[in-house]
């Protein structure tokens, strides 16, 4: 059975010999679909949708406490201190460039809010990262970390970065979003502020999966995204602490964000507003904190069980297939403390190019997973995956029938081939 209802459960899939079939949807990792709960509150506050701020009037005000209240909810979701800042963005990928653009400030020194500054440091990064906490980050860093084939070497490999000191802000993703493989953030943290650096936490695959608490685990920084959360597209979130916040210039110049502007010269503002030009997106903000809600509001045990269980038979019915292989990058994220994996299966299909048979899933079986390099690209390579696998992935939504159809898919594909309707044209598959 699904944890939750999720909008779009009862999808049927057009297949191309027959009929149609409930949509097995195996890739949660790239967007969720939205949680019922989310939709009908997305219903609710439609009537009041109405600019934001500087408005008096009835919508413009209830719009506004909807949206600043979408701020304390997330805060409360992450475990954030008191004075930390809650962004809104678009997405992580927003959210690590905003952090990036104030970081290269601290670190050019052209903005040193006192005592805080990161004046002449580097950001140290595993290349384990999806490109949006990779490509930020490339050009302020002259190392960067190969993860090893463990969590404990990789932990001694960024230790050591650390020790050879001037590393202001270590970024790691808190779950790989090619292997689902979870990183112990505290520890990785508690060495990051040992050496005097921060750490910013890409948490896009970690909340979803993971209750996750700044304070807790000592996280500077966080990004995510509403729609790998249960919420539509459009809005994701930075948190962290404001003093480099405060101190970069907005990349996004605009209404809002300002305290006093003359024709020769600005006063920015600080707080959230400084990042957040222009008219934000209200709806966004309140649906992704709604989806924190639902998430809050899960059973720790259960859900962590429901994914565990679909997890390990996807895991175990592929590797009894001959030609499939399951692939990790830690050989003791099962028995690392506090680690293990998220709902995320990456394997390969012998003799069969992965687009190929991810387009072969789709049509005869109503089966989605996501099929390429990921955005992970130095991390595939590592793998000696250069041309890419297979991702299937669960979420609240899933339950054992989409894992048995993807098994048994597989087994089709293995067993008959594609068959003689099926050509090849120019690494394309057309039936
Ligand atoms: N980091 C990770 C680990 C991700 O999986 C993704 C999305 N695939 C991102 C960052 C980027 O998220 P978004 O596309 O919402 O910006």
């Amino acid at each position: 059975h699904p944890l939750l209802s999720v909008v779009g459960s009862r999808l049927n899939a057009p297949l191309i010999h027959g009929g149609q079939v409930r949509y097995a949807n195996l890739d949660y990792a790239a967007s969720t679909p939205a949680a019922e709960d989310v939709a009908e509150h997305l219903a609710q506050i439609l009537p009041y949708y109405a600019s934001v701020h500087r408005g008096a009037g009835f919508a413009s005000q209830v719009s506004t406490s909807v949206y600043e209240n979408a701020r304390h909810i997330v805060a409360s979701f992450v475990g954030a201190r008191p004075d930390d800042t809650v962004i809104f963005t678009r997405n992580t990928t927003d959210s690590l460039n905003l952090l990036a653009n104030c970081v290269r400030e601290q670190l050019t020194g052209k903005h040193c809010a006192s005592g805080t500054s990161a004046d002449s440091g580097e950001v140290l990064y595993l290349d384990i990262e999806h490109h949006a906490n990779l490509l930020p980050w490339q050009s302020m860093a002259h190392r960067s970390v190969v993860a090893g084939g463990s969590i404990a070497a990789t932990l001694a490999r960024v230790e050591t970065q650390l020790r050879a000191g001037n590393v202001v802000l270590l970024a790691v993703t808190g779950a790989s979003n090619v292997t689902g493989e979870v990183l112990p953030v505290a520890e990785l943290a508690t060495l990051a502020h040992h050496y005097g650096a921060r750490i910013v936490l890409d948490a896009a695959q970690l909340a979803p999966h993971r209750r996750i608490d700044m304070v807790h685990d000592g996280i500077d920084y966080l990004a995510f995204s509403g729609h790998k959360l249960y919420a539509p597209f459009g809005a994701g979130v930075l948190v962290g602490r404001s003093d480099w916040l405060d101190a970069g210039t907005p990349y996004l110049a605009g209404g809002g964000a300002v305290n006093d502007v003359r024709l020769e010269s600005v006063r920015w503002a600080e707080g959230p507003a400084r990042h957040e030009a222009g008219s934000p997106n209200v709806l966004g903000a309140a649906t992704l904190a709604r989806a924190t809600q639902v998430l809050a509001g899960l059973d720790a045990e259960k859900w962590h069980t429901h994914e565990q269980q679909l997890r390990a038979r996807l895991v175990e019915g592929l590797s009894s297939i001959e030609g499939i292989t399951v692939h990790q990058m830690f050989d003791d994220s099962d028995t690392y403390p506090g680690c293990g994996t998220i709902g995320v299966v990456n394997f390969s299909i012998a003799g069969y190019d992965s687009g190929l048979a991810a387009a072969y899933l789709s049509a005869e079986h109503g089966v989605g997973v996501r099929d390429g390099k990921f955005c992970a690209h130095p991390l595939l390579r590592r793998l000696g995956l250069a041309a890419g696998s297979l991702r299937a992935s669960f979420g609240v939504g899933s339950c054992v029938e989409d894992a048995d159809r993807l098994i048994e898919g597989v087994k089709a594909l293995l067993g008959e081939g594609l068959g003689a309707d099926y050509v090849i044209d120019a690494g394309r598959w057309v039936p």
